[in-house]
């Protein structure tokens, strides 16, 4: 009885993890089963092979059902990443055609107007089922949902390119600053994925937001990009939206319940 509710629960954590992980989970132990097989690092092989098999089936079938990856393997002449290997390993690299288009012709546009600058996407979307949310982004459902990381300089305002804060380039935010616009202040929800991370704060270089390119990228995603890919909202936290100077009415706070936006930017296409 334990044995299947670890099973459960394994197949249960790697299903909202990288959503065909469970599936491949079951199908590694029913092999196991089949062949007899006991020893714990020959179960983990066989897994393993079957979670590379249909992640790779997966990276061939999304198409067809409106997803398509975005690319891990980034040469050094691609303007767009991926931040980490991770996200490809765990399946969450999928946008909708028109998406993977508005993000390489953001990147073109940042490389046209800053030489070289690399611009670097976050999590997407799993690759099927639309109402399957990317947690804990519960709105990443549909694959009309991408997350960008912030540009940023060092301390002494050097450009750093296509670097982020935090090593997954989440949870590393940037502070407001006495007297800024906070809307979710005096708040204590407990359903929320408004997490802070105090503690991890001091860990992450005191790196801050280039304000040049990230004003230039929200220029175009709010102009060439609602104009050529239908872009409809862009999260931004009130705090760096008024910092930066962005008055478009694209770009809006994302609600208390919802993640902080000044760790990255969050975009979503009609
Ligand atoms: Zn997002």
């Amino acid at each position: 009885m334990l044995g299947i509710i670890l099973h459960a629960l394994i197949v249960v954590i790697l299903t909202l993890l990288t959503q065909i992980g469970g599936l491949a989970y079951l199908v590694a132990l029913a092999a196991s089963r089949a062949w007899g097989i006991r020893r714990f690092l020959a179960k983990l092989t066989i897994f393993l092979l079957c979670y590379v098999g249909a992640s790779l089936a997966a990276g061939l079938a999304a198409p067809k059902f409106g997803r398509v990856p975005l690319s891990c393997m980034a040469s050094t002449t691609d303007r767009l990443v991926v931040r980490s290997p991770i996200y490809c390993l765990l399946n969450r690299n999928y946008v909708r055609p028109e998406v993977r288009d508005l993000a390489k012709a953001l990147a073109a546009h940042m490389d046209e107007e800053f030489p070289g600058t690399v611009t670097t996407a976050l999590d997407a979307n799993f690759p099927f089922v639309n109402g399957f949310p990317l947690l804990p982004h519960l709105s990443h459902a549909d694959g009309k949902k991408l997350d960008f990381a912030y540009y940023y300089k060092d301390a002494d305002g050097t450009f750093l390119n296509g670097v982020t804060r935090s090593p997954i380039g989440y949870f590393a935010f940037e502070e407001p600053a006495p007297g800024d616009e906070l809307p979710c202040q005096g708040r204590h929800d407990w359903l929320t994925t408004r997490w802070d991370f105090d503690a991890l704060q001091p860990l992450f270089p005191a790196y801050r937001i280039e304000e040049q390119r990230t004003s230039a990228a929200v220029r175009w995603l709010t102009s060439e990009g609602v104009a050529r890919f239908g872009l409809e909202k862009i999260f931004i936290e009130p705090h760096l939206k008024n910092a930066l100077g962005i008055t478009d009415s694209h770009v809006r706070f994302q609600g208390c319940r919802a993640a902080r936006h000044d760790d990255h930017i969050h975009i979503q296409v009609e």
